[in-house]
Order: structure tokens, then sequence, then C-alpha cells
């Protein structure tokens, strides 16, 4: 399959970056790695003029830690947040998350950690070549007016299946934006749309550049996922939590964040089934248990049939990954230390 036609600029500076994004807006993509990117522009389901490339600005590839913060580079390699020996420590759960993305190769030599945040929503009906899409009426997200995921929808429902994403809003992560217009932050969990055609609440002449995880003293984190195979696959149901611990030192959680992935149109971050293992013991399991279930009962209602699995199967997983991981979390050594 070939590249459409397009131009191809890299500048190398940030401010060549922004300003190419000011001038050609929505003409425009950011190339990061192009695993993402380049596939769709393959299948025809993304045309942009021109191609800004981040293959100059090293500057956006670090991990650091600064004002009680794990700030990462949105140019960083999905490798290097793998072997950072501080990202496991702080936020063990974006580390499984990005041993799970896809492929070795993606892992190793061109994912971003930017572009798997911003990587599309998916849906199986829609994330097929020209040609297939071409034997049928265009659903909502081709410029059409139908769905095939979901009867009578009034609009997009395809799911946001990255892995990283879904952790780091488990994880409580913020993104800051750049533009020439300035710079802005925003909690990763208020980031989404209600729409799976523009699943971000992002301008055109934005650029990703960071993301910042908040340290929290004691906390711990663990993540759970299923795909069809173990590799060169998206997830079709995952979950992150983080937990953390009760400041009194009473053994209890003091709060969680549960997060369900590959389920809806944004990584589903669950307030309500969180806030119920609030002082609950790390080691209780029941506790652990019932969340997942009520984390089942709470993402039914997001999910399509949209990434090949039963509808019903990837529903009844949610439990599952749910508990698994909350179970992971509080097994953690400084969990038990809290009890
Ligand atoms: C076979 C295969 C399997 C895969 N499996 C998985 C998987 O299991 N889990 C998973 O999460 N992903 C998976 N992916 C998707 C993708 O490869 C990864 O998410 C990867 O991390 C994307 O990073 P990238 O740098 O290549 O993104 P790109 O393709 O370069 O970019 C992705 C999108 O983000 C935009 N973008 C990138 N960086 C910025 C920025 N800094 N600011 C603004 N916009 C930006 C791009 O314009 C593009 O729209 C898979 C891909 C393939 C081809
Ligand atoms: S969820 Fe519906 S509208 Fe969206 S891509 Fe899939 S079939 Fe198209």
């Amino acid at each position: 399959m070939r590249l459409p036609q397009f131009t191809y600029q890299s500048p190398d500076t940030l401010e060549g970056v922004l300003a190419v994004l000011d001038e050609y807006r929505d003409q425009a993509g950011v190339l990061a790695g192009g695993t993402d990117l380049l596939v769709r522009m393959k299948h025809r389901l993304t045309l942009p003029k021109v191609l800004v490339s981040l293959k100059h600005l090293d500057t956006l590839s670090y991990i650091k830690e600064t004002s009680g913060m794990l700030c990462i580079g949105a140019k960083t390699p999905i490798i290097d947040v793998i072997r950072s020996e501080r990202v496991g420590q702080q936020a063990p759960a974006l580390v499984q998350a990005c041993e799970r993305i896809g492929a070795v190769s993606i892992q190793h030599f061109r994912g971003t950690m930017g572009g798997n945040i911003l990587q599309d929503n998916r849906c199986i009906h829609y994330n097929q070549s020209q040609f297939h899409r071409s034997g049928r009426q265009p659903c909502h997200k081709d410029g059409g007016k139908i769905c095939y995921a979901r009867d009578e929808a009034d609009r997009c429902n395809s799911t946001c299946q990255s892995d990283g994403a879904t952790a780091l809003t488990a994880l409580d992560a913020q993104l800051t934006l750049n533009s020439t217009r300035g710079e802005r932050r925003v909690a990763l969990d208020a980031f989404y749309t209600t729409d799976g055609i523009h699943p971000f609440d992002m301008q055109p002449d934005e650029l990703l550049t960071q993301i910042d995880i908040p340290v929290v003293p004691g906390a711990v984190s663990a993540y759970e996922r299923l795909s069809f195979r173990s590799a060169i696959d998206y997830p079709i149901v995952c979950a992150g939590v983080r937990l953390v611990p009760d400041p009194d030192d009473s053994g209890c959680i003091g709060s969680a964040r549960i997060v369900v992935g590959a389920m809806g149109r944004s990584p589903l971050f669950l307030a309500q089934v969180s806030r119920s293992l609030a002082g609950v013991t790390f080691d209780d399991t029941a506790a652990l248990e019932k969340a997942g279930k009520d984390a089942m009962n709470a993402a039914a209602a997001f999910a399509a049939h949209n990434a090949g699995a039963e509808l019903a199967y990837r529903q009844a997983m949610v439990e599952k990954m749910v508990a698994r991981a909350l179970t992971q979390a509080a097994a953690r050594p400084s969990a038990r230390k809290a009890r």
C-alpha cells in the first residue's frame, strides 16, 4: 500500500514546528514515530497535506522528576519508558502498559509516548483499507450517517485502544500542550471529547510537549490487559489502577483511581467505583473483587461492537482485568508496608 502525496517539513526547533502547525492547521499532521499515522495515511483514513516531523526535536525526549512530578517528554521512545528505573518505581502501571504495546519493533524503534496517547481511536469497521470501505455506505467517521458498531448511533463510538493512555489516566497524568499562542495544561481525564471522530480536546495548531505524572508518596499502581494475541495486537479490554494509602497510616486505602480502557471513546475513569475503595484495607480481597464487578457494570454502557471480540465477552473481562490490576497493586511492597 502506498502513501498518498504530501509535503514534508522537519524543523529543528520547537518554534519551527509550532509555526508550521500554525500555518497549515487542519492540513498538517504531526509525525512522531509514524506507527499509527502512516498506517492511517496508507488506508486513506487521514490525508494531511503537510507532515511536520519531530525528528530533530530531541529536546522533547526525556524522563525527569521535578516539583513532585515525573515528567516525560512527548517524543520519548516507548522503550525508554520501559527501561526507566524511575518510571518503574514511581509509576509501574505505565511500564506494564508500555511493555504490552503492539510489537517490540514499535516499542524499540519508532513508537513515542506522545504518539501513543494521541493515536486515533479505532474501530474494526473503519480501520480497513480504502478498497474494503468502498464496498459499503460510509459510516459517521467516514463522512456518512450510519454506524456499524452501534445501532442508530448518532455519533461515532470508535474506541481508544491506547495502552499508555489507560495507565496514564489511572496515574492522574496531566498534559502540556504548546502552540504559537502559548502553553496550556490539561488533566488527561478531561482531555477527551464525546465524539470518536475527534476524540481529543485539542486544537489543530497544538503540539503535545510533556506528560506529567504526580509522584504520590506510598502510591501503588498496576496495569492488566487482554488481547487476541500476545504481540502485534491492540487491547480488547484493559485496566489501570492506582491506590494511595490513607495518610493517617491506618493501613487502609485512602483513595483509588480505577480506569477501564479499550471499551469506550476514551479511557473510562470510574469515579464512583474508585471512591468505594476508600477506607478498605489493602488485603480485603472481597472488596477488590467487588470493585471489579462494579467496574464491569459501570463500563458496560460505553462499549460498542467494534473491537472484534464479542461484546458480552469484553464486558465480562472488565471485571477480571480490574480485579487483577487491583490485586496486583495491593500486593506491591509499599502497599504491604501500609497494612
Ligand atoms: C501492528 C500495530 C500494533 C499496535 N499495537 C498497539 C498496542 O497494542 N497498544 C497501543 O497503545 N498502540 C498500538 N499501536 C499503535 C502505535 O503504534 C503506538 O501507539 C505508538 O506508540 C504510536 O506512537 P508513534 O510515535 O509512532 O505515533 P504517530 O503515528 O507518529 O502519531 C500518532 C498520532 O499522534 C499525533 N502525534 C504524535 N505526537 C504528537 C505530538 N507530540 N503532538 C501532537 N500530535 C502528535 C500524530 O499526528 C498522529 O495523529 C499499534 C500499531 C501497529 C501498527
Ligand atoms: S464506531 Fe461507528 S461511526 Fe465510528 S468508526 Fe465505527 S462504524 Fe464508524
